[in-house]
């Protein structure tokens, strides 16, 4: 067994850090208390070749394993989480899911203006009536002549306002249950595409979620991503994907966490000694650090079995769940070490506390990834 990072990885991890130190840094605070959509960013994730880290190059991405990308997605989010989750949907999520059923054509059109960042992809399942019950959503397409006529509201849609490109997942026979979603890829330009609301939010505000408005909305046949009946297990397929990426990002904001409290108690001095000196803050890092190091090896762990093809369904779910909680728990704590001072803006530790509920909800709930992970160890 060997922990070691290799030398492209540490390099990754040291390229990331010096581009959120000059790019993310700067304007992390402002695009959140605005929760402006940072476009500027993105471009320069694009020119870095960030955007298809996970894609490989012929198809216009950088070519890196899944342990590379969870890397990037960690140091970005552990400077802005919500610049850490676009970078982990579109390409951890929208564009692997091209690769996986992509047709060679539409790997062509798609994927690779995705993978070089010229495009952003969403990905869009949930609706108003279905969450965590997908198999009560109720957007369909129907065929007519050349095209699928869409109609239904997707909700939450990560991405919704900014990106060109839409995995959507709709009923194409709802008769056949399970069987009866296909996944449609539909161009910002489609017609009878709209964005509806767009939700203000708790945290992670600069990433821009909203409506999906379907209404008799057009796309050609050869947009049907994989085969008819396909959709509910290919969306399946991408929260496997998703979900390390979402570990990723809770590691980036658990270090985050450790970091600003280690700094923070060091400096603050109360009954004439830094708080660090105070048992009960040391031990409140301790417990912060060691949460940090088993959230990183869980989602280590899931990212590796990808890279040696092997299953890491359960894994993905085990790391998602316990990143996402300990991500959490450790904020509420780090806003509790820097006291008053951490409850109001302008401390780090405020933005991570409401950045990190996010995590334990979207990509499935923590309930629903203990209904992943009993459903494999109870079989
Ligand atoms: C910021 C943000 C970004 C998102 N991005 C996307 C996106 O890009 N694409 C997309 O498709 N969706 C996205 N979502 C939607 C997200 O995945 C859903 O919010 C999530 O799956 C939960 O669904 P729900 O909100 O409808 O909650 P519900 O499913 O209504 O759940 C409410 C509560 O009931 C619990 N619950 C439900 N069923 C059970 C059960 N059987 N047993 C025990 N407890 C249960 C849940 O765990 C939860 O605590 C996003 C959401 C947010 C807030």
């Amino acid at each position: 067994m060997d922990f070691m990072l290799t030398e492209e990885q540490e390099l990754i991890r040291q390229n990331m850090r010096e581009f959120c130190k000059n790019f993310v840094d700067p304007i992390a605070v402002e695009i959140d208390e605005n929760s402006r959509h940072p476009a500027e960013l993105l471009q320069k994730l694009a020119e870095g070749d960030w955007l298809g880290m996970p894609i490989p190059q012929e198809y216009g991405g950088a070519g890196a394993d899944q342990l590379t990308f969870v890397i990037a997605v960690e140091e970005l989010s552990r400077s802005c989480a919500s610049t850490g989750f676009t970078l982990s949907t579109h390409a951890g999520i929208v564009c692997m899911m091209f690769l996986l059923f992509g047709t060679e054509d539409q790997k062509k059109k798609f994927l690779i203006p995705l993978a070089k960042g010229q495009h952003l992809g969403a990905f869009a399942l949930t609706e108003p009536a279905a969450g965590t019950d997908i198999m009560a959503a109720t957007a369909s397409a129907i065929i007519d002549g050349n095209d699928y006529v869409i109609n239904g509201t997707k909700t939450f849609t990560t991405n919704g306002p900014t990106a060109e490109t839409y995995l959507v997942f709709v009923w194409t026979d709802k008769a056949a249950g399970r069987k009866g979603m296909s996944t449609l890829i539909v161009p910002r330009s489609a017609p009878g595409l709209r964005v509806g609301e767009h939700f203000k939010k708790m945290g992670l505000r600069s990433s821009q979620t909203s409506e999906m408005i379907f209404k008799d909305c057009r796309v050609p046949r050869e947009n049907l991503l994989g085969k008819e009946g396909m959709g509910l297990q290919m969306a399946m397929t991408g929260f496997d994907h998703g979900r390390i990426g979402i570990a990723a990002q809770c590691v980036g904001i658990l270090q985050a966490a450790l970091d600003e409290s280690i700094r923070y108690s060091k400096e603050r001095v109360q009954f004439g000694t830094p708080i660090a000196r105070h048992q009960a803050i040391a031990w409140m890092i301790a417990d912060m650090a060691t949460a940090l190091s088993a959230a990183r090896f869980l989602t280590y762990h899931a990212a590796w079995l990808k890279n040696q093809n092997k299953p890491f369904s359960k894994e993905a779910a085990m790391a998602k769940l316990y990143a996402s909680e300990a991500a959490m728990k450790h904020t509420v704590k780090a806003v509790q070490i820097h006291g008053g001072y951490g409850y109001c803006k302008g401390a780090k530790v405020e933005r991570l506390m409401r950045d990190a509920k996010i995590t334990e909800i979207y990509e499935g709930t923590s309930e629903a990834q203990r209904m992943v992970i009993s459903g494999n160890v109870l079989r």
